[in-house]
């Protein structure tokens, strides 16, 4: 049985975002909880666990919790997940066949205190590796060459550099990992101490405050000022301080980036069965 939701009943990724930007320790826990679905998945999962009083912690679908042996309690409701659907659709015109990816929600989840049965093994949340996800991005980090030093980082196509005194070196490399994926396609960025005020920016530091507080790695706080500054003019002038095509693009390079770096890539937990 499959539960189709009314566009109000969900959240926007913008709105997510500035809950996780707003409250710290949001990301760290939902990560520490969910850490094999997708970033924008484990902040859905942790705000609904919260809105109902359940505490967080392994989630999976009736079928797969039977496989661990236990069964959901009687009167569970399930958990809402955003879930990715390639289809074909065949194009009349051209007479050949295109695939496409839409995002449908389901509630099909359900968190390990909705369950009762056979004892889970004890969870481990795998190991990021920064060398890892650089080569799996297929990104080349280069020596730093930039004369001026108070570039701390810069990304130019698939090849970023991080200036060995930068003052918070992860921080930096999340903000140029965000650039190559994101935006290099368009220029160069070299990045100094004060970050510019643009939605490139907004969207490299919000990248970086996803994957840093996620791992808890230093500079979290500075990307969350930086944000918040930003967001606090919106509330001046423009409602969509962050657009939802921006909050989206967020979401899918910091998965990207957590999913690259980790030992046991491509964990597609999110297609049920
Ligand atoms: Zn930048």
């Amino acid at each position: 049985m499959e539960n189709h939701r009314s566009d109000s009943d969900i959240p926007k990724w913008s709105a997510l975002l500035v809950e996780a930007v707003n409250k710290p320790g949001l990301i760290m826990e939902a990560y520490s909880a969910f850490h094999q679905y997708s970033v924008g998945n484990q902040l859905l999962a942790l705000v609904q666990c919260q809105m109902r009083g359940l505490q967080p912690g392994p989630i999976n679908t009736f079928p797969k919790w039977k496989e661990l042996g236990r069964i959901v309690k009687r009167g569970e409701r399930a958990l809402m997940l955003c879930m990715p659907i390639t289809r074909k659709r065949r194009d009349e015109d051209a007479d050949e066949e295109q695939t496409f990816t839409s995002f449908i929600y389901r509630a099909r989840w359900f968190v390990l205190t909705q369950t009762e049965g056979q004892q889970l093994e004890p969870i481990t949340i795998p190991e990021w590796d920064a060398e890892r996800a650089i080569a799996a991005l297929s990104i080349e980090r280069v020596p730093f060459d930039h004369t001026d030093g108070n570039v701390q980082g810069f990304a130019r196509k698939r090849q970023i550099a991080i200036n060995p005194l930068a003052q918070l070196p992860y921080k930096t490399l999340f903000h140029e990992l965000a650039h190559v994926i994101l935006h290099t396609s368009e220029g160069d960025f070299s990045d100094t101490e004060t970050t510019p005020r643009s939605l490139c920016e907004v969207e490299a530091e919000a990248v970086a405050l996803l994957c840093g507080e996620s791992l808890g790695l230093e500079g979290s706080n500075f990307c969350r000022g930086y944000i918040q500054n930003w967001l606090r003019r919106g509330v001046e002038g423009n409602a969509e301080a962050i657009p939802e095509k921006s909050a989206q693009k967020i979401f899918r390079a910091a998965d990207q980036i957590l999913r690259a770096g980790r030992a046991l890539n491509a964990q597609p937990e999110e297609h049920p069965n």
